[in-house]
């Protein structure tokens, strides 16, 4: 029982702990959050995302010194300057998870909420990277998207810009060797590569992934395990899950992209009519807090039933806002996947639902 957990509390945790079989992790992207999550009884990160690495203070105008940069040469010189504080941020992170599963997931920004708007952050990007302003702002119009939730993000960012992948997954082994020479605990990283459609996606950013790591173990004279795997957020996913688990170590179901994409409903503007769907009972609830189990349901089924087709042995998992529903929880409990993520206040719920739905 953590301490945090003591007293009945704690004692119902544990009783939970020793029915279930879903794993519990947690959605967490900073140290704190780590630390949060595990003094709920958290069992790994299922998801750290990695986009708040790139909008912190210091980091913003390398990074849209990066994302306006008119050639790979420009955007490396601008990676570079990311790279040390990238290493550092997932070292404290893996510090934390103590040897724990750390599933850590690519950039996956719209990309145009890192494009400057003001005169000043034009102007900063220009100083640091030595590119007239005038020309920036060239670039920025030519980078807007009509739709940028379905626009240039995920793993079209890494295909187009291989780049910014390599730079994370160097970040990531070095930090892993770091922490492991350090503790005696090597972490195990799961790298997880966003709104992947197509094996060709995985198998060339897995290319990427695996050629950073050859990179840095050659470097380090040392070597550590890890997996690569994908979310599985697209519908052309789920259909393809069997052919995506010949290259996918993990899937990871990214239930908030798969609900907007298979009902075709914003994540961001869907208040303005869930109420009344509900109300009509179009909708039992609101599908972007529990899942529409017969419809992206039976999306996540098939994958999962595809995916260890191909795979028996493949780790599945749950890391859109779904992992935190009792519900849906249920519903994972069902499909026999391997864990759910959720937020970190989230997980005693979790704990207790994954327990009540073994027992039912
Ligand atoms: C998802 O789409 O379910 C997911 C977990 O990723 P994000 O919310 O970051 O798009
Ligand atoms: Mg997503």
């Amino acid at each position: 029982v953590q301490p945090e957990l003591a007293g009945d509390f704690g004692v119902l945790m544990e009783w939970a702990d020793g029915v279930r079989r879903l794993k519990v992790r947690a959605n967490a992207e900073t140290p704190l959050d780590c630390q949060t999550a595990r003094d709920f009884g958290a069992e790994g990160v299922g998801l750290c995302r990695t986009e708040h690495m790139f909008f912190d203070a210091d980091r913003i105008t390398a990074v849209r010194q990066m994302i306006l940069a008119q050639d790979e040469t420009g955007r490396r010189a601008a990676l570079e300057k990311l790279l040390p504080a990238q290493r550092s941020d997932f070292t404290a992170i893996f510090e934390v998870m103590a040897g724990l599963p750390v599933t850590v997931r690519l950039l996956d920004p719209p990309l145009h909420e890192f494009l400057p708007h003001e005169e000043n952050e034009f102007a900063e990007v220009a100083a640091a990277a030595g590119v007239a302003i005038d020309e920036l702002k060239r670039r920025a119009t030519e980078l807007h998207e009509f739709n940028p939730m379905l626009g240039h993000r995920g793993c079209r960012l890494g295909v187009t810009y291989p780049e910014i992948y390599e730079t994370q997954a160097r970040a990531i082994f070095e930090a892993a060797l770091d922490v492991a020479e350090k503790s005696g605990k090597a972490p195990i990283p799961e790298v997880m590569i966003p709104l992947v459609a197509t094996k060709r996606e995985l198998d060339l950013m897995k290319a990427v992934v695996d050629k950073a790591a050859q990179v840095v173990f050659a470097e380090r004279g040392k070597t550590i395990d890890y997996l690569v795997g994908t979310m599985i957020e697209l519908p052309r996913a789920a259909l393809k899950a069997g052919e995506i688990a010949e290259t996918g170590e993990f899937f990871s179901f990214g239930t908030n992209d798969l609900t907007q994409t298979t009902l075709g409903v914003s994540r961001d503007d869907a208040a303005r009519f869930l109420g009344a769907y509900v109300e009509q009972g179009i909708y039992a609830k609101d599908p972007f807090v529990s899942l529409d189990i017969e419809g992206v349901g039976e999306l996540v089924q098939m994958a999962a039933d595809r995916g260890r087709a191909t795979r028996p042995d493949i780790k599945l998992g749950i890391c859109g806002e779904h992992g935190g529903d009792p519900a849906s929880i249920a519903f994972c409990e069902k499909v026999g996947l391997d864990y759910v993520s959720a937020s970190p206040y989230r997980v005693p719920i979790a704990r207790l639902a994954a327990a009540q739905a073994a027992l039912k």
